[in-house]
């Protein structure tokens, strides 16, 4: 197909149709019609409510006002993710936003620590996030004053169904059509390529382009064209989550908390009109009963609903431009929610469909390249959570004997070696998670190097002491200096309480 697109229709209104709706009314809306269609009958899945920080991009694309955003979806700041008995029970770790300490002379900074380790503490002092996070505290910090050193980094936790909400009444001021009908399947031009949605009602939807957001059912990649999925289950067994909402609890934490159990692991999203906690677990290793059971025993306040059942196969569509529909959102695959990666996935997927939008001349090179950045972004991320799993030392519990033993991709053992000869940590530019993400969940997943690096005795022994303390004493420092979350939201973006409160 080589004519220019003018008009495009997003099949699917959740968080994915909404997202890619908003950004490309920001940025081709005058020279493009935009219409999506949804089905309130069918509804959202209504997860998805924590991010990592390249949203704040995002947030910038479609001009949403941070406070304003914050208030409109109940939100928080999430500055990390704490996680709790992963390794063995008892031990927790952070996975924080940001860089940990500062590198020196061209080596990272982790190799000081390490060279030093029994006198200099835990790799989290140097970091502004983990100490801001463990405080309950917050604020917009880029620096810490008067010295080179970065202040915090953020993301944000949300309600999901109102994040869609707000995106939608966005989008729709920006010209949007909004269509609330069921789509009964798609009629195909001779060559393959989707001409337009066929809709329950009998109407029919034309359009030059089709992005698919239609969640895990994926109608048009999918059921229409028949793209296939890469199935990463023996990699990543989750394949169930019951989530549930309980009443807030203070302190706010602003992370994110991911407790391992039997079969899976229990996420915990504080907002600030609630707290959403959901079981990730594997159905091969546990029941329904009992990973519900579990759920509700690990709660720190009393449910507002009932568990709700999601059931998923991690992978990812084998192409995500497939004819002239691109897929985006759980119609394009789902890693595990582990690391809150899909919305970003989302996020990448819609600033590269911008760059290499199809406005003009035959598409062919421009689809080929949107599909092979996006199948290796989906691997990064894919090792980047296995290891969570793999690198366990919860001996003797049948699920995680399994993942402990199963073999890995090659490219996440040859990046546990890398690291366990002498702590060297090599990242892609399409790996979302850079060298400090690898190091955090390394260390904290109990993976230790043999050796250090020997550039590191470049400088004597009392002035590395000196750096360490120097920088350990400075985040301190700064963190002692931060509003709590708590006050901060009150201060700048406290949502109005919900109505039926
Ligand atoms: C358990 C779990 C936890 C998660 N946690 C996180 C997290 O913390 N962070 C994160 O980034 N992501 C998370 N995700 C992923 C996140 O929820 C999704 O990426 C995000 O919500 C986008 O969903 P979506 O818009 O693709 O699908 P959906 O929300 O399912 O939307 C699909 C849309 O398509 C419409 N539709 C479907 N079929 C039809 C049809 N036939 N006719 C008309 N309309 C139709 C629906 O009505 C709906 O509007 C999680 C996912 C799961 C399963």
């Amino acid at each position: 197909m080589s004519q220019e697109v003018r008009s495009v229709v997003i099949a699917g209104g959740g968080t994915a149709g909404w997202m890619v709706a908003a950004a490309l009314a920001r940025v081709l809306g005058p020279r493009l019609t935009i219409t999506l269609v949804e089905s309130s009958d069918i509804g959202i899945i209504g997860v998805g409510e924590a991010t990592i920080p390249a949203i704040q991009q995002f947030n910038k694309l479609v001009k949403f006002d941070e406070d304003e955003f914050l208030k409109q979806t109940q939100g928080t700041f999430k500055l990390a993710i704490e996680f709790v008995d992963w390794y063995e029970k008892g031990q927790a770790y952070m996975h924080t936003f940001g860089p940990v300490g500062r590198d020196l002379a061209y080596i990272p900074f982790h190799h000081y620590w390490l060279r030093d380790q029994r006198t200099a503490g835990s790799m989290w002092d140097y970091s502004l996030n983990a100490l801001a996070a463990q405080q309950a505290k917050f604020s917009r910090v880029e620096r810490i004053p008067n010295t080179p050193l970065s202040g915090l980094t953020w993301a944000f936790h949300f309600d999901a169904s109102l994040y869609a909400a707000y995106l939608s009444r966005l989008a729709q001021k920006m010209g949007v059509r909004r269509i609330d009908a069921k789509i009964a399947g798609a009629l195909q031009a001779p060559d393959g390529d989707v001409r337009a949605l066929k809709l329950e009602d009998g109407r029919e939807l034309a359009a030059d382009f089709f992005i698919d957001c239609t969640g895990f059912r994926g109608v048009l990649i999918e059921q229409t064209l028949k793209t296939g999925y890469d199935d990463w289950s023996h990699w990543l067994l989750a394949d169930r989550a019951q989530a549930v909402p309980t009443a807030r609890v203070n302190p706010l934490l602003p992370y994110t908390r991911s407790t391992a159990l039997e079969a899976g692991w229990q996420w915990r999203i504080p907002l600030q009109h609630r707290t959403g906690n959901g079981h990730v677990y594997s159905s091969a290793f546990t029941t329904d009963e009992r990973a519900r059971e579990l759920l509700l025993a690990n709660l720190d306040a009393a449910p507002l609903a009932d568990p709700r059942l999601i059931k998923f196969t991690t992978g990812r569509r084998k192409q995500l431009w497939n004819r002239n529909v691109v897929c985006m959102g759980l119609a394009s695959g789902f890693i595990e929610p582990l690391e809150s990666t899909a919305i970003h996935l989302i996020q990448v997927t819609i600033q590269r469909l911008i760059l290499l939008f199809p406005h003009v001349g035959d598409y062919e090179a421009r689809r080929v390249q949107f599909n092979r950045s996006a199948a290796a972004e989906y691997e990064y991320i894919r090792d980047f959570i296995i290891l969570h799993y793999y690198a366990n030392n919860r001996v003797g519990e049948p699920f995680w004997d399994a993942v402990r033993n199963m073999s890995i991709p090659d490219s996440l053992a040859h990046k546990i070696e890398l690291f366990r000869e002498t702590a060297g940590i090599f990242c892609a530019s399409e790996d979302l998670f850079q060298l400090s993400s690898w190091l955090q969940v390394l260390w904290g997943q109990g993976v230790r190097p043999r050796g250090t690096h020997p550039f590191v005795e470049a400088i004597a022994p009392q002035d590395r002491a000196g750096y360490l303390r120097d920088l350990r004493h400075l985040f301190a420092q700064a963190a002692q200096t931060l509003p709590s979350q708590a006050d901060f939201i009150t201060q700048h973006c406290a949502a109005a309480p919900p109505a039926s409160a």
